[in-house]
């Protein structure tokens, strides 16, 4: 095909310009996508900025995205797995189906990735490729805008499972954004007793108590009607003496994962979840974590998880489309990621719809 398509082409950190290029071609395995809706991950603006690397430039980013099927590749086709004018929505972390990892289930671990948006050409356009295994049926009552946090969403439902939630139980949430705020529905969803949610900015907080947390602790500002000097000591007053018996973090910052070793009890399971930087450590206090018996772990991607997140959107579990702050053309996705950046109107998530 050679017809043009509208795109913003990334070149280098800052440098991203709306530009007519080929529509993509397609492989025997991929299904050409028109782009209905793309939500600004965390990970678009590290790399506008150029706080990470990406593997490939020019490139066009962003992978969290839902839209229409526009053509399907000889594969898919005499499978007779999807047909233009299918809603769909795409899983941008693509596997090989052909790797050690792979092959023992761990697809998150794939030596050979595909990941449209990062290393190959996204969804900041009218038009994107997908591989068809990396391609769902999005259920008629989901819609674009809420299909488009099927891959945070899939990501927290990961890590929610690693937690491993049993009923009734206290969990506490550090790190206020878009997944945190996820998690805490997932965690009220699946049970939980009581959800502390953890931050430095209130009108984050806010938002988590709309979506069901019990307790907000700010503790950075000490302005704040939430602050806590000490949040170990408020967590005891409110459990008895017992401490948290589960903590998920989903912010990158190191001392938020060391408050939640120190304000978990007996037994508890405490999950990594935010990206750290290269060269991160965390300080674990060995002696009490060891004669407490916790359970530390890391949870990357979403493998194995993204049936379930479909049915917990479309079986009404939880409320993504309120979480959209604001949509915009695709025009002004630059612009939509400098004012992420610099957090202007308060956002939770961006949409560009192309
Ligand atoms: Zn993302
Ligand atoms: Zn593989």
């Amino acid at each position: 095909m050679t017809e043009k398509m509208k795109a913003q082409v990334f070149f280098e950190a800052e440098k991203m310009e709306l530009a007519e290029i080929p529509i993509p071609a397609l492989s025997d395995a991929d299904v050409l996508v028109k782009v209905r809706n793309c939500g600004i991950c965390g990970s678009d603006v590290s790399y506008f900025f150029g706080l990470s690397p990406t593997d490939k430039m020019p490139i066009v980013l962003g992978h969290e995205f839902t839209g229409e099927v526009v053509e399907v590749g000889a594969i898919p086709k005499s499978m007779g797995l999807f047909k233009p004018g299918d809603r769909v929505v795409v899983n941008p972390v693509q596997n090989c189906n052909a790797c050690y990892a792979c092959a023992s289930g761990h697809t998150n671990l794939c030596a050979n990735l595909y990941v449209p948006g990062v290393n190959a050409d996204g969804a900041f356009a009218e038009y994107a490729v997908s591989r068809y295994t990396g391609l769902f049926k999005l259920p008629d009552t989901v819609t674009y805008a809420a299909g488009a946090f099927m891959e945070p969403l899939a990501c927290a439902v990961y890590g929610m499972k690693k937690l491993a939630i049993e009923p009734g139980q206290f969990v506490a949430i550090f790190g206020p954004g878009p997944i945190g705020i996820m998690m805490v529905q997932i965690a009220k969803a699946v049970g939980a007793g009581k959800v502390a949610l953890i931050g430095t900015r209130d009108y984050r907080l806010n938002e988590g108590r709309k979506w069901g947390a019990d307790y907000l602790f700010n503790t950075a500002d000490a302005k704040s009607p939430y602050y806590v000097r000490d949040l170990k000591s408020a967590i005891s007053d409110l459990t008895s003496g017992a401490l948290a018996e589960r903590a998920i973090v989903p912010t990158s910052s190191n001392e938020a994962f060391e408050q939640a070793i120190d304000v978990t009890g007996n037994a508890a399971i405490l999950v990594h979840f935010g990206l750290p930087t290269t060269g991160d450590v965390i300080h674990v206090p060995a002696e009490a974590t060891h004669k407490m018996d916790k359970e530390i772990r890391f949870s990357w991607l979403a493998p194995g998880v993204w049936p379930t997140t479909i049915r917990m959107i479309s079986e009404g579990l939880l409320d993504l489309e309120p979480l959209v702050s604001r949509s915009v053309p695709l025009s002004e996705a630059g612009l939509a990621i400098r004012s992420l950046r610099a957090r202007e109107g308060d956002p939770i998530k961006v949409q560009v719809t192309p």
